[in-house]
This record gives C-alpha cells, sequence and structure tokens, in this order.
C-alpha cells in the first residue's frame, strides 16, 4: 500500500538500514537508491529530517531535509572525502577527562573546538574525572583562554558532580553529542543521562566487557529530560575536518589583533608592521598559543589543499584558480616592495 510522504527524523543507522522515526513511531527504512547514486553524497545520517513514503510497513527515504547544522570528518585512510556523520546537532558537547595524561591538553581542546564550531551547533566544554584532580578549577581556567565564551563544566560521574548541569542543556528536543578521546567517560555520561531502561540496555551494549565498542551503528537515543543524544563510531574518531574561518573562531584574540597587521594578507610570521608579532613579544599572546595557532593553520591548509585535489577541479577551474595565485603572490610582493621603498 502506498501512503502520501511524511517527515520523520532518522534515530538509527547502520550501514545502509535506517529507522526513522514518523510521530512517535520507528520504523525500518530504505533510501530510495535512484536519488542517492545522483545526488553526491548526499547519504541520511542520524539526526536527519526525511522525508519517507511508506510501503508496506517499511519506509523508504525520498529526499533528506536541509541540515541546520552537521558533525563532518574526514574518512579514514588517505581519502580526502568529507563525511557527515550527524544532523541538526544543537550542542556538540567536547569532553575531556581531568585525569592526567593524554586526556587533556590545551592543542587537543583546541582541535576539538574546531570540529565544534565547524558544525554549526553550539559547543560546550565538559572535563570529567574531576575527582582525579584537586586542580580541576585551574585546569578549567586554561580551558577558558583556548574556548572564550563557551561554558565549561567540571564533571564528575564517580562524586555525582556537574551531570545535572549538562542535562540541564539537553531538554526540550535540544540534540547533543559528546566528541572527545576514548577514555574520558562519554560512554558512561551518556549511560547515565539515560534513564528509560529499554534505553539504557540498548546503550550499554554499545560497549563489551573490556570496554570495547561493539557496534558500527549509530543511534539517537530520547532523554527523560526531552532532550536527545547521538551516540556514533564515526564521531568516537572524529578527526578536525575544519574549513580556515574556524580557526578564527578558536583564536578569536589572535585574529581580532591581527585587524591591526599592516598588510591585511599578513601571516604574522615576521612581516613588518605585524600586530600579533607585536602582542607576542609584550607576552600578551603566549608562545604556545601562538604555536598552536601556526601549527593548527598548516594543518587546516593541508586538508584544504588535499580536498581541493580530490574535487578533481577542471582544467579550467585550474588555471582560474593557479592565475589567482598567482595575483595574490603579486600583490605580496608589491605591498613588501612598497614598504621597504618608503
Ligand atoms: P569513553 O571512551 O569516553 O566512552 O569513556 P568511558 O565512558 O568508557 O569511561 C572510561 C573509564 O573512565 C571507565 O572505566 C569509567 O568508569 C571511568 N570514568 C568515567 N567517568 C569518570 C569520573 O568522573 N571519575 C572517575 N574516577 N572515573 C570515571
Ligand atoms: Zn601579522
Amino acid at each position: 500500500m502506498y501512503t502520501k510522504n511524511k517527515i520523520g527524523r532518522v534515530i538509527e543507522k547502520h550501514y545502509n538500514n535506517y529507522k526513522v522515526q514518523v510521530d512517535s513511531i520507528v520504523k525500518n527504512a530504505k533510501l530510495k537508491g535512484k536519488l542517492f547514486k545522483e545526488a553526491n553524497n548526499i547519504f541520511p545520517c542520524v539526526g536527519d529530517w526525511v522525508e519517507v513514503s511508506e510501503h508496506d510497513e517499511i519506509l523508504v527515504i525520498e529526499n533528506v531535509l536541509k541540515r541546520k547544522t552537521q558533525i563532518s570528518r574526514k574518512l579514514p585512510g588517505n581519502a580526502t572525502k568529507e563525511q557527515v556523520i550527524a544532523s541538526n546537532v544543537d550542542y556538540v558537547v567536547v569532553v575531556l577527562g581531568l585525569d592526567g595524561g593524554r586526556n587533556y591538553s590545551d592543542r587537543l581542546l583546541e582541535r576539538l573546538m574546531t570540529v565544534a564550531w565547524n558544525s554549526g551547533a553550539t559547543p560546550l566544554v565538559v572535563l570529567n574525572k574531576a575527582d582525579l584532580n584537586n586542580q580541576a578549577e585551574f585546569v578549567k581556567l586554561q580551558a577558558e583562554t583556548i574556548a572564550p565564551g563557551v561554558d565549561i563544566i567540571i564533571s564528575s560521574i564517580k562524586d555525582n558532580i556537574g551531570i545535572d548541569t549538562i542535562l540541564e542543556y539537553l531538554t526540550k528536543e535540544k540534540v547533543g553529542v559528546f566528541i572527545g578521546p576514548s577514555g574520558v567517560g562519554k560512554s558512561t555520561l551518556t549511560n547515565i543521562l539515560l534513564k528509560k531502561e529499554v534505553q539504557r540496555t540498548r546503550a550499554t551494549k554499545l560497549k563489551d566487557k573490556r570496554g570495547r565498542h561493539t557496534t558500527s551503528a549509530s543511534y539517537m537515543f530520547e532523554l527523560e529530560s526531552g532532550g536527545f543524544i547521538i551516540d556514533s563510531p564515526g564521531i568516537r574518531e572524529v578527526q578536525a575536518w575544519a574549513e580556515k574561518e574556524n580557526l578564527d573562531d578558536v583564536f578569536s584574540e589572535i585574529s581580532s589583533i591581527a585587524n591591526n597587521c599592516r598588510y591585511r594578507d599578513c601571516k604574522h610570521e615576521g612581516e613588518p608592521g605585524c600586530a600579533v608579532q607585536m602582542e607576542l613579544e609584550r607576552g600578551y599572546i603566549t608562545p604556545q598559543r601562538y604555536d598552536s595557532f601556526l601549527h593548527l593553520r598548516k594543518e587546516l591548509a593541508y586538508l584544504e589543499r588535499r580536498k581541493s585535489e580530490k574535487n578533481g577541479f577542471t582544467e579550467k577551474q585550474h588555471g582560474k584558480k593557479f592565475s589567482k595565485m598567482v595575483k595574490q603572490e603579486m600583490n605580496k610582493k608589491k605591498t613588501y616592495h612598497n614598504y621597504i621603498n618608503n
């Protein structure tokens, strides 16, 4: 039997098998093959609102509605293809661990903040395992300099600190996703936030006895508070798939100082009249922060290059790009030359 198309949300994805919730009913769904072969890469992901038709209890996904936000990652291996792993997320919660070792570092926070900003969602930072660190407030201050203006929550699952604060964000249909290195407590946190029995068992199945993830499926869980959490293997391995603009968000103090550099295209690497260099010397920008900035910029430029190589530019586009690059180089020379002669 065929019925009129409806709008639903993808709440589970396992390879090409989907579960879509329409109103409050969840049904298996398949892709409409032709559509997705044509539309490059627009595979639905968890969180997507989709248009579905119903054919004998199976839903067919006809169309993916425009995404409000999306979390992407670089595909593993050397492909420079972007893969969208979750969409329509309101909060990207960057979770780090205060238990020492590799679970917190400024560099790590910067990278994850780039992913968060790049998604279009609001970032939140959770510094978990506060019970293992008596300097938690100090680390928080440090984190504030890296994520200025972002809410930072200190939490401990062991001592039940901060959990309620995290929950306050995840109410009224708000969708959250936890990103961060493994071992910081994302699964434990997810399990605690999920109070409904059926979902709890589903969530615990995500890890086996040794704490390894056992499923390649992505899920969207509903919380008692009315919010949602998305859990996906892709998110667990999320890599910086970031655009340059996001560098400015993460290093907002450096980019606002850079407005005062003499040259608009200043790279802050020794050019005359560089405001960034000046503030670096005065100690307003720390050397670590400056190094991180340069490092991340290099990394992003590399990603960009690989992306455009993979995108298979036509000869003509290549030509255009090349002449633009030459023009830029010449302008640089000109401005620098003018300076020398003045
Ligand atoms: P994930 O890889 O980020 O999902 O991390 P898990 O949720 O698997 O947590 C890794 C380990 O850290 C588990 O043994 C948890 O019990 C433990 N853990 C999680 N949160 C806390 C916390 O706040 N304090 C302490 N002491 N241990 C925690
Ligand atoms: Zn400069």
